[in-house]
C-alpha cells in the first residue's frame, strides 16, 4: 500500500544540481550564495533588506534582539503555532501572552489582542496559519495605536499574499520571517529569513546573526572588527542558499500545485475546513480539516497508510507553559480547535491519482459516500 504524509519536500535534479555546484566552489559560508538568495527574497517579496539564518527559529530570536526586547517586556502571539513563534520572546526574556484565534481561518483574532494588551506589551507576533495571512491591516492598527512592534511568524507563508502584496512585503510589519525547514513550500533543509524594510534593523539583525561582531570603513587595518553587543553565530550556509535559490525559482509551480490540492479537497471531501477569505491569496502549506473523533480518525488514517499531523499542540498547554502559570481552558477556541484539526497531505508532487485514493481512504474511514 502506498502511504502517505502530510508534507514533504520536492527536490529537483536542477536543485542537487545547484548545491553539487556550491560543494565544489571555494565558498562552502559565507560566499556569493547567500547574498544571492537574500537578494532573490527581497525582489520576490519587495522588502528591501533579507537576512538569511539557519532556521526560523533563529530568525525569530534575532527578530526580537533586533527590537530589544528582554525581560519585563510582554510578546503577545497565538496558541496555534509551532513552539518557536512564543519561545522566541522567552530567550530574550520577555513574556509570552497568548491571544486567541478566530475560529475559521485558526488565525490570531485582533479583538483578542486587543484584550491582552498592558503598559508592558512590546510586539505581537501573528502567525500566518497553514499560509493563510492574518488580517494584518487591523492587527497594524491596533500595533500603532499602542506604540507596538509587529513581527509577521511567516514559516507557512511563503508566497501567499494579503490585499494584493506579498507576504513579506512588510507593508503591514516591522519584520517578517520565513522557514526553510523540508515540509515548509520551499526547502533549505534547515534554513530561515528575516525580511525588513528598516535600514536600522537590517544593520542590527545582520550583527545579531554573527556574534555581534561589526566591520566598518572608518576601521584602519581590514582585519579590526568590534563586537558591539552578544550576537550567536546562526548563519546559513552558501550550500544551503544555493539549493534554497535553486527552490525560489520553483515556488509559483509549487504555489499553483497547492491550490489545485486545495481546491480538489474543497470539492471532493465535503469536511470542515479553513475557510479562506477575501483578503488573503494563500500558498497553502497545510490542509487541515476537523474531524468529530480525531483519536480514533489519527489512528485509522495511519492503519490506511495516511501519516497525518496535528497542527498544534495549544503552546500554552505545553508543560513549560503551564510551569509559567497557563492551564487547559485558557483559550477555548484554540483548544477547540486542536480537539479536532489534523492536516491532510499536501506537498507538490501528489499526482491527481495520488489525491483521489487519499479521498476514498478518507471518506472510507469516515463511512462516507
Ligand atoms: C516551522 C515553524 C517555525 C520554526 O521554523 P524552523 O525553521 O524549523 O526553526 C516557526 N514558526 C512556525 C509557525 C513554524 O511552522
Amino acid at each position: 500500500m502506498k502511504t502517505y504524509s502530510y508534507g514533504k519536500q520536492n527536490i529537483s535534479e536542477a536543485d542537487i544540481q545547484a548545491v553539487v555546484d556550491v560543494l565544489k566552489s571555494p565558498y562552502l559560508t559565507c560566499g556569493p550564495k547567500v547574498k544571492e538568495f537574500e537578494q532573490a527574497i527581497c525582489d520576490y517579496t519587495g522588502a528591501k533588506y533579507c537576512v538569511a539564518v539557519n532556521s526560523a527559529t533563529s530568525g525569530l530570536h534575532i527578530a526580537m534582539l533586533a527590537l530589544g526586547i528582554g525581560a519585563g517586556d510582554e510578546v503577545i502571539t497565538t496558541p496555534i503555532t509551532f513552539l518557536s513563534s512564543a519561545n522566541c520572546a522567552r530567550f530574550c526574556g520577555a513574556d509570552v501572552k497568548f491571544a486567541d484565534i478566530e475560529s475559521d481561518t485558526a488565525n490570531i483574532d485582533v479583538n483578542e489582542i486587543k484584550k491582552h494588551i498592558t503598559s508592558r506589551t512590546k510586539a505581537i507576533v501573528p502567525v500566518h496559519f497553514a499560509g493563510q495571512s492574518c488580517d494584518m491591516e487591523p492587527i497594524r492598527k491596533l500595533a500603532q495605536e499602542h506604540n507596538l512592534f509587529v513581527v509577521e511568524d511567516a514559516a507557512h507563508a511563503i508566497g501567499s499574499e494579503y490585499k494584493g502584496a506579498k507576504v513579506g512585503s512588510c507593508k503591514y510589519s516591522d519584520m517578517t520571517v520565513f522557514s526553510f525547514h523540508p515540509v515548509k513550500t520551499i526547502t533549505t533543509a534547515e534554513g530561515g529569513a528575516v525580511v525588513t524594510n528598516n535600514k536600522d534593523l537590517y544593520d542590527k539583525l545582520c550583527a545579531y546573526r554573527a556574534h555581534g561582531m561589526h566591520k566598518d570603513g572608518a576601521m584602519a587595518n581590514t582585519w579590526e572588527y568590534e563586537m558591539r553587543e552578544l550576537g550567536y553565530n546562526y548563519r546559513m550556509t552558501d550550500v544551503q542558499a544555493a539549493l534554497g535559490l535553486s527552490q525560489m525559482k520553483r515556488l509559483q509551480e509549487f504555489k499553483t500545485r497547492r491550490r489545485h490540492i486545495v481546491d480538489f479537497y474543497n470539492k471532493n471531501l465535503n469536511l470542515p475546513h479553513l475557510i479562506e477569505k477575501d483578503y488573503s491569496n494563500a500558498c497553502f502549506h497545510l490542509y487541515p480539516i476537523l474531524v468529530e473523533n480525531r483519536e480514533n480518525f489519527y489512528h485509522q488514517a495511519r492503519a490506511a497508510g495516511l501519516n497525518l499531523q496535528v497542527h498544534y499542540i495549544p503552546v500554552h498547554t505545553q508543560p513549560y507553559y503551564q510551569q509559567l502559570g497557563y492551564k487547559w481552558g485558557d483559550y477555548p477556541k484554540a483548544e477547540e480547535y486542536y480537539r479536532h484539526c489534523i492536516s491532510l497531505p499536501l506537498y507538490p508532487s501528489l499526482t491527481d491519482e495520488d489525491l483521489a485514493e487519499i479521498v476514498n481512504r478518507i471518506k472510507a474511514i469516515l463511512c462516507i459516500k
